[in-house]
């Protein structure tokens, strides 16, 4: 090494200690920019500078916030030594790494906060206050950005959930109202088929016991007739809620035709089946009906019910062949009976 060149490396050693003198005197951190400043003190380089630093040393005024100022006064990037240049590419370096966690982190909001820990990380490592102050400005217009679209999206999913559950709600109105008999409010025959289907699956798969009652107002033809068809009307009301009182929670009470009515009994015995028929059977004998519009004595109502009870490999039109078989014979029997019948179609009747 030439004595020329041995000397400029000796000059740089001292400028660079009496640099880091100055820094750690002021406290001020080893910044890049900070060290340029000050080199460029010591070197003499810029004399206006090195005047103005000279009195803002007198005042004791030197803090970092008015080297920030100095030097963005005075140097522009071009300027920057190539260790500055070194430490501006790790920087940029990690505003990508910071700028590509935000990106994914606006994906979502969990990403989000590890992206601020993240960040964090990395400030730690950066002491630029310029460089700082625009990673700030990054992650403030980053976090403004997530929040305005977290809000977005919530709004967006409270309003699609609203119209979702209205949606659900109006389903759920359509599907019951194509479900239930317009006149009586009760099952119609939709929903009786659908029930069945489920019933006697259950009844098959389980070994579980079921029961049907199928029933039909006798002489209705003559009610209608003497009284008209909308006293006539009253009466299928009448006899549906009769039914309705008397069948369990867990019944099915269904208007199966005009005037024929099927109570479906899942876990009931025959027996239980017969005797709850049978109840309502003198349930809709005992009352005295009046003709609303006229308030007219129309005597009595009677129905007729026949039982019956699933059995092992049944279908669901054995089970409603052998409960209609049942009515049959109570028809024939008299009318305003129930009858049962067994597997073996031997049946009993019962008033
Ligand atoms: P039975 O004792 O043998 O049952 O005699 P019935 O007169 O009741 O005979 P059937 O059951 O065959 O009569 C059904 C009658 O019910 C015929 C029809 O005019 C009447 N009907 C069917 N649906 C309605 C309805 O929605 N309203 C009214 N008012 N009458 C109906
Ligand atoms: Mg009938
Ligand atoms: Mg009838």
């Amino acid at each position: 090494m030439s004595t020329a060149k041995k000397t400029k490396t000796k000059n740089n050693q001292q400028h660079a200690k009496d640099v880091l003198k100055i820094l750690a005197d002021l406290e001020l951190n080893s910044t890049p920019h900070n060290y340029e400043l000050f080199h460029s003190y010591v070197t003499g380089e810029k004399p206006t500078l090195a005047k103005e630093i000279r009195a803002l040393m007198a005042d004791s005024a030197l803090d970092q916030s008015m080297c920030t100022k100095l030097h963005g006064r005075h140097f522009s990037g071009i300027d920057l030594t190539d260790e500055a240049l070194l430490t501006g590419g790790k920087f940029t370096t990690e505003i990508s790494a910071v700028m590509r966690m935000l990106s994914a982190a606006e994906r979502n909001t969990v990403e989000y906060e590890k992206t601020l820990s993240g960040a964090t990380d990395i400030l730690e490592h950066v002491n630029d206050d310029k460089s700082l102050k625009n990673m700030v400005d990054t992650l403030l217009a980053a976090t403004t950005k997530m929040q305005r679209h977290t809000q977005l999206l919530e709004q967006k999913l409270n309003k699609t959930t609203a119209e979702v559950n209205t949606l659900r709600n109006n389903l759920e109105e359509v599907r019951t109202e194509a479900m239930t008999d317009a006149l009586t409010g009760i099952a119609n025959r939709k929903r009786f088929d659908e029930c069945m289907l489920q019933e006697c699956n259950l009844a098959e798969q389980d070994e579980q016991e079921l029961s049907l009652v199928l029933c039909d107002i006798d002489h209705f033809k003559r009610f209608n007739d003497t009284w008209g068809h909308q006293t006539g009307d009253q009466i299928i009301r009448f006899v549906a809620s009769c039914l309705q009182r008397h069948a369990a929670k867990s019944h099915l009470v269904a208007r199966y035709g005009g005037e024929e009515f099927a109570v479906i009994m899942p876990h009931t015995d025959e027996q239980t089946a017969f005797d709850l028929a049978d109840n309502i059977r003198a349930s809709v004998e005992s009352k005295k009906l009046l003709r609303k519009s006229t308030n007219e004595d129309m005597g009595t109502v009677t129905i007729s019910l026949g039982v019956a009870h699933f059995s092992s490999h049944d279908t669901i039109e054995d089970l409603i062949e052998r409960a209609d078989e049942a009515l049959y014979r109570s028809k024939h029997a008299g009318r305003n009976k129930v009858s049962l019948s067994a597997p073996d179609q031997k049946g009993r009747s019962a008033a």
